[in-house]
C-alpha cells in the first residue's frame, strides 16, 4: 500500500466519506476563478480580495508540497423540523469548532495521524487553508454544480470539506464520474429568493441570504432584500433543497450532539424572549458567524422573519421587542410594528 493510500484508509477508518491528495500547485489557477468572479460582480471586489491567499500557497507555506482533502457527510443528521427553512442545515450541524461533535474529533485524530507519520501539516478549521471546493474538484472526489456547491455521489451537496497542507509530494486522485447538471435545469436559480444566484455558477455574495443574515444585512429596515429573506434567520438552503441531485441524500440516521435540546429553545418567539446571556454564551458559540458582540442580530432576524410571514400571534412578541434592552432591536421592532 502506498503512503497516499494509507492516508486515505485512515480517513475512511475515522468516518470520512473519502479523501484525495493533489500537488499544491494545482490550486494556483484559483486566482483566475476569482478574477472571473470580480469581473462578473465588480461590487464584490473588496470582499473577494482576501481569497487570493487561497492560491499560490507556497508563498505562505514554502515547505508545503501537497494538499490532503477529506470529505465528510453532514446529511446524516436529524434536523428539528421547525428549524427547516429558518437556519441552514450546515450551521445546525457545524462541526468546525464544536468539540462535542464526533466529526470535530475525527478531524483532530486525522491531523494527529498525519503528524505521527512524520509529516509537517497546516490547516485552518474555520474557513479552510485553501479554496476547498476548488481543491476538492482537483481531487476528482466530486463536482461543483450550477448552484456553486460541491457534490459527491454519496452525499450530494450536504458535505463538508477539510484541507491539510503536507510537506510530502503525494498524489491520490479519483474518477468518481458524475452526471453534469441537465441542460434545461434551472431549479436552483429559480429558487434563489434574492436572485443572488444570477446565472449558472455565478453567485453574488452581497445579496445571498446566507450573508445577509450573518455577516451583512445590518440595516434590515433599509436592506433592499429584507422581504426576499423570507423566514430565514441564519443562512439559506433554498438552492440546495430544490436540486434533484440532492434527492434522497439527507438521511437523518444520526443525531448531532446537543441539537435536539438546543432546537427546543429556538423559535422566532423564543428568540425575541431570549436573554442576552444565553445569546452570548450558547447561540454565539454554536452559530459563530454572529459573534458575542452582535447577538442582538438574532432578534432582528427573527423580527424580519415575523414580518415576512406575519401571524396574529406574533403581535405580542413584536410589542415585547419594542421594549428590548438593545436600541437597534427596539428600532427594528417599531419598524415591523409600523408595517
Ligand atoms: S444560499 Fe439562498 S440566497 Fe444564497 S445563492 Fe443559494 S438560494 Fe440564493
Ligand atoms: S438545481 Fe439543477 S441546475 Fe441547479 S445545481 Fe441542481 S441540477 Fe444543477
Amino acid at each position: 500500500m502506498t503512503e497516499a493510500e494509507s492516508i486515505r484508509n485512515k480517513a475512511l477508518e475515522l468516518g470520512y466519506e473519502n479523501c484525495g491528495i493533489i500537488p499544491i500547485a494545482e490550486v494556483d489557477d484559483y486566482t483566475e476563478k476569482l478574477d472571473e468572479r470580480v469581473k462578473r460582480f465588480p461590487e464584490t471586489r473588496e470582499k473577494t480580495g482576501g481569497l487570493y491567499n487561497f492560491a499560490n500557497l507556497t508563498k505562505r507555506f514554502p515547505w508545503a508540497k501537497s494538499i490532503v482533502i477529506c470529505i465528510s457527510r453532514y446529511g446524516k443528521y436529524r434536523i428539528p423540523p421547525h428549524l427547516q427553512g429558518r437556519i441552514a442545515k450546515y450551521y445546525l450541524t457545524d462541526s468546525r469548532t464544536d468539540e462535542a461533535s464526533p466529526d470535530y474529533h475525527a478531524s483532530r485524530a486525522f491531523e494527529n495521524y498525519l503528524q505521527e507519520a512524520g509529516l509537517q501539516t497546516a490547516t485552518e478549521r474555520k474557513f479552510g487553508i485553501t479554496a476547498l471546493r476548488w481543491a476538492a474538484i482537483k481531487t476528482g472526489l466530486g463536482t461543483v454544480r450550477q448552484n456553486n456547491f460541491f457534490y459527491t455521489p454519496k452525499g450530494g451537496s450536504w458535505v463538508h470539506m477539510e484541507a491539510w497542507l503536507i510537506d510530502r509530494e503525494l498524489e491520490l486522485k479519483h474518477t468518481d464520474a458524475q452526471k453534469t447538471c441537465p441542460k434545461n435545469c434551472s431549479l436552483c436559480i429559480e429558487a434563489c429568493p434574492t436572485k443572488s444566484l444570477a446565472e449558472p455558477y455565478a453567485m453574488n455574495r452581497l445579496t445571498c441570504v446566507s450573508c445577509l443574515t450573518t455577516w451583512d444585512g445590518w440595516d434590515i429596515p433599509n436592506e433592499p432584500y429584507n422581504k426576499e429573506i423570507g423566514g430565514w434567520i441564519f443562512g439559506c438552503d433554498a438552492c440546495q433543497d430544490v436540486c434533484p441531485f440532492n434527492k434522497g441524500k439527507w438521511t437523518e440516521d444520526e443525531t448531532f450532539p446537543g441539537l435536539e435540546a438546543l432546537g427546543e429553545r429556538i423559535s422566532l418567539e423564543k428568540i425575541i424572549e431570549m436573554d442576552y446571556g444565553f445569546l452570548e454564551n450558547v447561540m454565539a458559540k454554536k452559530f459563530w458567524y454572529i459573534g458575542k458582540d452582535k447577538v442582538y442580530r438574532w432578534k432582528i432576524n427573527a423580527l424580519n422573519a415575523m414580518r415576512n410571514g406575519y401571524q396574529e400571534s406574533y403581535a405580542a412578541y413584536i410589542e415585547k421587542a419594542c421594549g428590548d434592552p438593545n436600541a437597534e432591536v427596539r428600532r427594528v421592532a417599531e419598524w415591523v410594528k409600523g408595517e
